[in-house]
């Protein structure tokens, strides 16, 4: 679905990655760990075509992502590609519920029916309780899942989100992420999800390890 092709980018003389390849499958759920620095987070950005990348190729269904006009690149992150940052970035002066409503709201759909699909998400994530709430008023959990389910009301292709639990204490980061792989799986998204936390990698289907700019999995296979 989307794939990483020897992608290099530095920034400045610092190198981030280093000729790394990735592929993400339809619907999987890939976990990307590795120490700090090693280069997820750019990797992550260039995929989603937030960055690009100095050399190397980055393609979305056979398409070059950076060959795409910056309009289709952008309308492409926003009907396919969804996110949850690690602190939600959810915007302040809307309800929860508006919040995940927007993304619906920008691609046309009416108010009335985009409210409806995101108060049947904010359930499913178990916060219907902060539908009608600010941002501000909710618990950094709850706040997790409203991002959450901001990133998965337009059922995209692939959900990016990178440590989308490293503000929240470990039951609550557990709680989050299981409700995330859950929902993403129901509706046929693929995740690639950055997280220290081994435990949670393992609830992914596969695991690829960063080391120093690159994939170390199939250095190690190879
Ligand atoms: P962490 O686990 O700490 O989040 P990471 O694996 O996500 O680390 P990256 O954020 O991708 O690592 O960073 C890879 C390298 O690129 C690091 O050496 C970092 O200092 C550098 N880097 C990343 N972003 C920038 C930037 N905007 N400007 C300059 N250097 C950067
Ligand atoms: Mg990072």
């Amino acid at each position: 679905l989307l794939v990483a092709d020897d992608v290099s980018k530095s920034f400045g003389a610092t190198p981030a990655l280093k000729g790394a390849s990735l592929q993400v499958f339809p619907g999987e759920v890939l976990a990307l760990t590795g120490p700090s620095g090693s280069g997820k987070s750019t990797l992550l950005h260039c995929l989603s075509g937030i960055l690009t990348p100095d050399s190397g190729r980055i393609s979305y269904e056979g398409r070059d992502l950076s060959a795409l006009p910056d309009g289709e690149r952008s309308a492409l992150r926003r009907g396919a590609f969804g996110f949850v940052f690690q602190f939600g970035q959810l915007v302040p002066e809307l309800t929860c519920l508006e919040n995940v409503a927007l993304p619906l709201r920008l691609s046309g759909v009416r108010r009335r029916q985009a409210e409806r699909s995101a108060g049947e998400l904010l359930a499913r994530l178990q916060v219907a309780d902060v539908a009608g709430k600010r941002p501000g008023q909710a618990s950094g959990g709850q706040g997790q899942r409203v991002a959450v389910a901001r990133a998965l009301i337009t059922a995209p292709r692939v959900v990016f989100a990178d440590e989308p639990t490293g503000a929240l204490d470990s039951h609550n980061g557990e709680q989050v992420m299981r409700l995330l792989i859950a929902a993403a799986r129901e509706r046929g998204s693929a995740v690639v999800l950055v997280t220290h936390e081994a435990r949670i990698a393992s609830w992914a289907d596969r695991e690829v390890m960063f080391r120093d700019g690159a994939a170390d999995t199939p250095a190690v296979s190879r």
